[in-house]
């Protein structure tokens, strides 16, 4: 299949009138085998989308979704793959599941559910594993999770946690008691570890990130405000280097003032994330997160004391902020959810860019960066809001 005419995002940069092919394999699983200028003459038996007008950009990864379309995934694990399938109208190819503090159970399901693959006939976004966002978190910044199921830092709690067993990501307090251990623990094995829900000072930041902590959950919340003479771990996170850092671009987590100078700061360390919960995608009202009834309004998700408890934010809003916030270029803005995150989780081979070899997730986009189309592996999914007006008057097939 080729995709003709549409201004390709490239690691080379835009290339405009540009085509890409996508190849199949005897699964079906579609790569990219060719990125080139719209070629004169097409192989008359191809399928063919004209895209002109649009863009073409990596499909968009989220490494913090706690549900959408009403489901939150630590209630019910098993929706996994039902909110999968519907996450591609925002241009989302991949992502981590969040399930937050909760009884070891929950994660063991939620490890299931994705072991166990999607069922017959799925279409929609990959669950690249689970991002676990406690247990071991640190009780005076505990946000929206519930501080019963709160634990200390434990080696035989997370034995079997790994890539291998469906878990990707792990936020922690590098600051409780015997967390150093689990941090090396989990970084041999290959998980993602992250500090956030956490009290802990620069010093002790810095002593997780030597520990193997390589990525930092949604900066500046839950966590120590930066003091000039205690910069504590959003201090360390920004000023370290070796970390990439989550960020909620919502203009309600963090000012857009500073998002602006933490891009300025981070530049392709920043990697945004929705931190998005059940209300995405569905009506204002109450919702479940985790095991806290949360109130929804147009635009944001709190618990009854007023404290943030996740977002409403769909990560191409979230794109869309992040330029209006920092004045960035489409191909900045997009490598924070395509490139950085892809490159966190080790597969810059296979995603977050346009390149030959690549999984063909990618996403139509118009000049105004709402999602037309999204393919997964090359296939078709779920469609944006933009959809209808192209389809009926550019894309044919
Ligand atoms: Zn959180």
């Amino acid at each position: 299949m080729w995709i003709v005419r549409a201004t390709v995002v490239t690691p080379a940069g835009m290339l405009a009138d540009g085509a890409v092919e996508i190849g199949y394999d005897a699964r079906g699983w579609g790569r990219i085998t060719a990125v080139a200028p719209t070629p004169a003459t097409l192989p008359p038996d191809a399928p063919v989308i004209d895209a002109a007008g649009l863009i073409l950009a990596p499909g968009f990864i989220d490494l913090q979704l706690n549900g959408a379309f009403g489901h939150d995934f630590t209630q019910r694990p098993e929706m996994i793959w039902s909110v999968a399938a519907q996450l591609p109208r925002y241009g989302v190819t991949s992502f981590l599941p969040t399930i937050i503090t909760s009884p070891a159970v929950t994660a063991r399901q939620a490890q299931q559910v994705l072991l166990a693959g999607p069922p017959p006939g799925f279409t929609g976004a990959q669950p690249l594993g689970l991002h676990i966002e406690g247990p071991f978190l640190n009780r005076g910044k505990k946000g929206a999770h519930n501080p019963a199921h709160l634990r200390a830092p434990d080696l035989a709690y997370v034995r079997d946690w790994s890539p291998q067993t469906a878990v990707a990501l792990v936020t922690l307090a590098p600051e409780l008691p015997g967390a150093t251990a689990v941090i090396h623990h989990l970084a041999q094995q290959g998980v993602v570890v992250s500090a956030g829900h956490s009290l802990a000072t620069y010093a002790q930041a810095v002593h997780g990130f030597n520990a193997g902590i390589r990525y930092g959950t949604h900066l500046f919340n839950a966590m120590l405000s930066l003091h000039h003479r205690e910069p504590g771990l959003a201090g360390a996170l920004l000023g370290d280097g070796r970390a990439t850092i989550g960020l909620i671009p919502d203009g309600l987590h963090v000012h857009p003032a500073l998002v602006k100078l933490v891009w300025q700061t981070a530049g392709a360390r920043l990697n945004l994330v929705t931190d998005a919960m059940a209300a995405l995608g569905a009506a204002p009202g109450a919702y479940q997160l985790g095991d806290f009834t949360v109130t929804v309004d147009e635009t944001s998700a709190r618990l009854a004391d007023g404290t943030l408890a996740g977002s409403i934010l769909s990560l191409d809003a979230a794109l869309r902020n992040f330029i209006q916030f920092t004045g960035c270029t489409l191909a900045e803005a997009l490598a924070t959810i395509t490139t950085t995150p892809a490159q966190l989780l080790g597969l810059a081979g296979r995603k977050g860019h346009i390149a030959p070899g690549c999984d063909a997730d990618l996403v139509l986009l118009t000049p105004d960066l709402q999602v037309v189309k999204t393919f997964v592996n090359g296939r078709s999914a779920e469609c944006g809001a933009r959809n209808e007006e192209y389809h009926t008057n550019k894309l044919t097939n």
